[in-house]
C-alpha cells in the first residue's frame, strides 16, 4: 500500500540539460514564428506555458495559442533528445537515490515539472531514468502556467491512482529553485531543496526551505532526508 508521494523536479534536480532546455524553447519559437527569437528564453523554474508566452511578448510575436505551442515544443523536444543525451548528464547521486527509493513499495515517485509531459518523458528517457517514475501521477507545464497549481494537481492525480490521501505529512517535493520551494509550501507538501541549480543553499533557505542539500552525492543521507526519516 502506497503511503508516501515524492514529486521530483526534472531540470537541475535530476539532470543537467546543458543548455538543451533553452534550445528547445528557441526551436519551438522558430517553428512558430518562422525566425529565431531575438531575446533568449528565461526559464528559472517557470512552466513551459509561461516561458513561451513571455517569449512571444518579449519578441513582439502574436501568441499562436497553446495547442500549436505545445505541438512545437513536442517537436523540438523530440528533435533535440539525441543532443541532450550527448551533452547533458544525470546529477551526482541521483540514479542511486532513485534506485534505492524505488525498492520501497510504500513510496511512489513522480514528477512536478515546468516541462510539458512529453518533454519531461523525453528528458528522463535520454538517461534511462523513466522507469523510476509513475508519470501519470505527476503534473506538467502544459497543465497550468502557474507552478503552484501543479503540486495540488499531482497530489490529486496520485490520490486517484493510489486510493490514498496525500498531504504535507506524506508528500515531498524535491527541487532546485525558489519557485519549487514556494510551490511545495503553497501546494501542501514538504520541500527538500537541492542546490544543484543556479540558486545557492542560502537563497533556497530564504525562499522557505527548511531542508536543503548541496547535492545528492551522499546517497544514504539523501535517501533518509528525502524520506523524512
Ligand atoms: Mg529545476
Amino acid at each position: 500500500m502506497v503511503s508516501q508521494l515524492l514529486l521530483w523536479d526534472v531540470d537541475h534536480t535530476l539532470i543537467e540539460n546543458s543548455g538543451i532546455s533553452k534550445a528547445i524553447y528557441s526551436s519551438a519559437f522558430s517553428r512558430l514564428a518562422s525566425r529565431p527569437p531575438i531575446n533568449p528564453p528565461i526559464t528559472a523554474g517557470m512552466t513551459d506555458r509561461l516561458i513561451m508566452r513571455k517569449m512571444f511578448v518579449s519578441d513582439s510575436v502574436p501568441d499562436p495559442g497553446w495547442p500549436r505551442t505545445d505541438d512545437a515544443l513536442q517537436a523540438a523536444g523530440a528533435e533535440l533528445q539525441p543532443k541532450l543525451r550527448e551533452v547533458g548528464y544525470v546529477l551526482p547521486g541521483v540514479r542511486e537515490v532513485l534506485k534505492q527509493i524505488h525498492t520501497r513499495a510504500e513510496v511512489v515517485q513522480s514528477v512536478v515539472t515546468g516541462n510539458i509531459a512529453q518533454n519531461a518523458a523525453i528528458k528522463l528517457a535520454a538517461f534511462a531514468l523513466e522507469g523510476f517514475f509513475d508519470m501519470a501521477a505527476g503534473a506538467y507545464g502544459g497543465d497550468s502556467e502557474d507552478r503552484h497549481d501543479l503540486v495540488r494537481l499531482a497530489k490529486a492525480r496520485a490520490e486517484r491512482l493510489y486510493n490514498a490521501v496525500f498531504d504535507e505529512s506524506n508528500t515531498t517535493v524535491i527541487g532546485d529553485t525558489p519557485r519549487d520551494v514556494e510551490a511545495a509550501c503553497q501546494g501542501g507538501a514538504r520541500i527538500v531543496a537541492v542546490a544543484t541549480g543556479v540558486d545557492s543553499e542560502s537563497e533556497l533557505r530564504a525562499a522557505g526551505a527548511n531542508v536543503v542539500l548541496r547535492d545528492l552525492s551522499d546517497i544514504d543521507h539523501a535517501v533518509s532526508v528525502i524520506l523524512g526519516r
